[in-house]
């Protein structure tokens, strides 16, 4: 029997790039189509609502319910003119991805028609049956009752015929049941913290705003190929495959040219997204064979994180077209890069100040210098709980795997940087910080070049590193919701600026100048925090693991454990003084986490088992028998086994490994047993974070298989078909 891949993989080969229709009209012409965004606000309200709107966007002003109704009338216009039919409400519950519930905007008119109808009141609230959104228990569901409400700082947009209201998810009682909610509360957490500061060096700040650029990473695989592998269409990634003999070491893939196929899918999904207000700048090939990069323009985070959300919604829709499946999974290959979906964070005040660029003069480099220190002191105190924000089930095979940042959180800060901290710790008390004109001249201040944006050096192997003008925050996974990371992060920077503010305010009490009283503050903070949390040196090294440790960082490796510091007494007090979280819901989101954490090993070691069993076994056995029948005829024919060494033995490896598959897949249903029988749900998830060492230990023989059995009836695309795209 000749296995169907290799007509598969064939027929794969020869597709070639569908032409698409590529709109004549320049970018900035069709941005924004299907948004309504500021433009068609002015274009479809009366100027009192657009000036309620903006009131209620800008600062946070209520709107009542008759203008309300008027931005649904003006909303309902714009939407009739692009055939709009449905309206939905687009939320982010804790399940990956977003929900959505259409209605049609038909209502009866009374005469035994129906009419077009949109109002204040299905645009600011609506109730879906909410029982079936993983709560973690604060909604039993005899209260199944949770509601959706309009979140007017992220526009409506446009989704085919559907309308969709970009909306907040919470439970009667008021808890969060998504991301949107807590990650809203820490954007305010960190105005609200930030502010006051800034007003020290410019009393006409009034708000601080959080910043967020994301860099998408994912794979494409043919969609024929990805039919073919059970493990990718139900996990997201393989769970077996013989490494490729070329794969990523010759770096020829990044930045390489972009296949025509491929091209022609991005070029789609951008226009998409340009339409859809996504302003997307940078794509290019990434590290691994059949891996590629995303990234718009950043903007305010929780814009930036719904359209990112939306992009990834969009994305799998487009690739089908063009032949491709979407993987954004993190670790959808063993041996190679696993994906990683870059958040680039910064802060800056609605004076248009960057808080994480050094100013122009010594006043401004002393507010950078401020807000530098207190981030990287909140990095250091917060760190498994930063660490926890980014874990899961799928991110666990790629942190600490080829190319991606280890499962330690330190902190990059480049020579520069580094070299002006340690400098500001011996300076003598009231020394301006001073931009220096040139480099390297000193004058004995401390200097912070010029050229320092394009001065900083990079370093892939740091999972939080500054970059000029930013940090990045690179262990968030590539499937996850950035507001899970954004969130911890915030309420953290949050917390550490208030308590700055706090020993600030006691310093200026005691009569001290404000550049003093600031540096004298920051200089303990600087003096705990240089040799901890900060390091430049390479992260993927053995060493850093150990050094790590004696640093006193957290070195965990077990996700079901880190999970843990969302409840430890110190994370309950921080998150519950930001109000960013109740104790509530950080205990009834770890639940929803150990939960799907044990559904999602349950699935792959259900799936390794099955494949092992149906796909592996038989194909093993298939050419065991005829290596068998070989020997018998060899033995017929001459009367003796001589010169059948390589066949005899074969067959003694290939019954050896089938018999490894065995007792494996029997250990591991056993263990499963066991785990299943844990009431605890987060001893349950302990449990299976060892059943995931299961599958990768029956991962073996079956990868040992591949290379052995005969490839004509290997039943599954290798990774060489799957990770290369003509
Ligand atoms: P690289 O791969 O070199 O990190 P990219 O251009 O791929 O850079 O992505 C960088 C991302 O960071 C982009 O989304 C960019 O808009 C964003 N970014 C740049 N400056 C800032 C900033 N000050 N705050 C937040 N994000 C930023
Ligand atoms: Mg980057």
């Amino acid at each position: 029997m000749f296995s169907e891949r290799i007509s598969l993989v064939k027929e794969s080969f020869e597709k070639k790039a569908v032409s698409i229709d590529i709109p004549t009209e320049k970018a900035s012409e069709i941005f924004g189509e299907l948004v309504f965004d500021r433009e068609k606000m002015r274009k479809y309200l009366r100027s009192d609502t657009l000036k309620a709107l903006l009131d209620c966007i800008d600062n946070g002003e209520p709107l009542d319910r008759a203008t309300a109704d008027d931005v649904a009338k003006g909303i309902k216009e714009w939407a009739l003119e692009h055939h709009v039919t449905h309206v939905s409400h687009w939320f982010q519950p804790l399940t990956e991805g977003t929900a959505e519930k259409h209605d049609s905007l038909i209502e009866y008119n009374g005469k035994g028609g129906v009419i077009e109808s949109f109002d204040g009141k299905s645009l600011v609230q609506q109730e879906p049956d909410a029982s079936s959104f993983p709560s973690g228990g604060i909604r039993a569901t005899f209260e199944a009752r949770g509601y959706t409400a309009w979140d007017p700082t992220s526009p409506v947009f446009i989704q085919a015929d559907t309308l969709c209201i970009p909306t907040v998810f919470v439970a009667y009682t008021g808890e969060a049941l998504d991301y949107k909610t807590p990650f809203k509360r820490s954007l305010q957490a960190i105005s609200d913290a930030a502010t006051p500061i800034c007003r020290l060096f410019d009393p006409k700040v009034n708000k601080v705003i959080t910043y967020l650029g994301w860099e998408q990473e994912y794979f494409l695989v043919d969609e024929a190929l990805y039919a073919a592998r059970p493990d990718l269409m139900i996990t997201g990634r393989t769970l077996m495959g013989h490494m490729s003999s070329k794969n990523q070491q010759l770096d020829d893939h990044f930045f390489g040219a972009i296949p025509s196929r491929v091209a022609a899918f991005m070029r789609e999904l951008e226009v998409e997204g340009l339409r859809l207000g996504i302003p997307l700048k940078t794509r290019h090939n990434e590290v691994a064979p059949n891996q590629f990069e995303m990234a718009p323009i950043y903007s305010e985070a929780n814009l930036a994180n719904d359209q990112n959300q939306l992009i990834m919604n969009i994305m799998n829709q487009i690739a089908r077209k063009h032949g491709f499946v979407v993987l954004l999974h993190e670790k959808p290959f063993k041996g190679v890069s696993g994906s990683g979906k870059h958040n680039n964070w910064s802060l800056g005040t609605d004076t248009g100040v960057s808080l994480m660029a050094p100013g122009k003069d010594a006043k401004g480099n002393l507010q950078f210098v401020t807000f530098f220190v207190n981030v990287l002191a909140a990095v250091q105190k917060y760190n498994s709980l930063l660490k926890a924000s980014i874990a899961s089930a799928t991110n666990a095979p790629r942190l600490g795997g080829n190319e991606a940042p280890p499962s330690i959180v330190s902190a990059f800060l480049g020579k520069t940087m580094t070299d002006v901290l340690r400098k500001l710790i011996d300076l003598p008390s009231g020394t301006p910080i001073q931009i220096a004109g040139k480099k390297g001249r000193d004058i004995g201040l401390v200097e912070i070049p010029e050229i320092f944006i394009d001065n900083t050096d990079r370093n892939r192997t740091s999972p939080f590193a500054f970059t000029g003008n930013r940090f990045e925050f690179r262990a968030v996974g590539s499937s996850a919701n950035c507001a899970g990371a954004m969130t911890t992060l915030n309420a953290a920077v949050a917390d550490q600026l208030n308590q700055f503010k706090k020993d600030l305010d006691a310093e200026l009490n005691s009569g001290k100048e404000l550049s003093v009283a600031i540096m004298d503050v920051l200089k303990p903070i600087i003096a705990s925090i240089i040799d901890v949390v900060c390091f430049d040196g390479n992260g993927y090294s053995e060493q850093w693991h150990s050094e790590a440790q004696k640093r006193g960082l957290d070195t965990k490796t077990s996700t079901p454990e880190m999970f843990k510091a969302f409840t430890e007494p110190e994370s309950i007090k921080m998150f519950t003084r930001t109000g960013v979280f109740s104790e509530t819901e950080l205990f009834a989101r770890n639940e929803v986490k150990w939960e799907v954490y044990c559904k999602k090993i349950q699935i792959e070691s259900r799936v390794i088992a099955r494949m092992a069993l149906n796909h592996i076994v038989p194909a093993a056995i298939e050419y065991k028998t005829a290596l068998l029948k070989e020997l018998s005829l060899h033995k017929e024919v001459f009367g003796s086994m001589d010169g059948c060494t390589t066949e005899m033995e074969l067959v003694s490896h290939i019954a050896a490994l089938v018999e490894e598959i065995r007792v494996k897949v029997n250990k591991m249903m056993e263990d499963r047993k066991q785990a299943n029988a844990i009431p605890d749900v987060y001893q349950r998830a302990v449990a299976y974070n060892d059943i995931a060492e299961d599958i990768n230990e029956l991962r073996k023989p079956i990868d040992y298989l591949e290379e052995v059995v005969d490839n004509r009836i290997w039943p599954l695309p290798k990774y060489r078909e799957l990770l290369f795209i003509s």
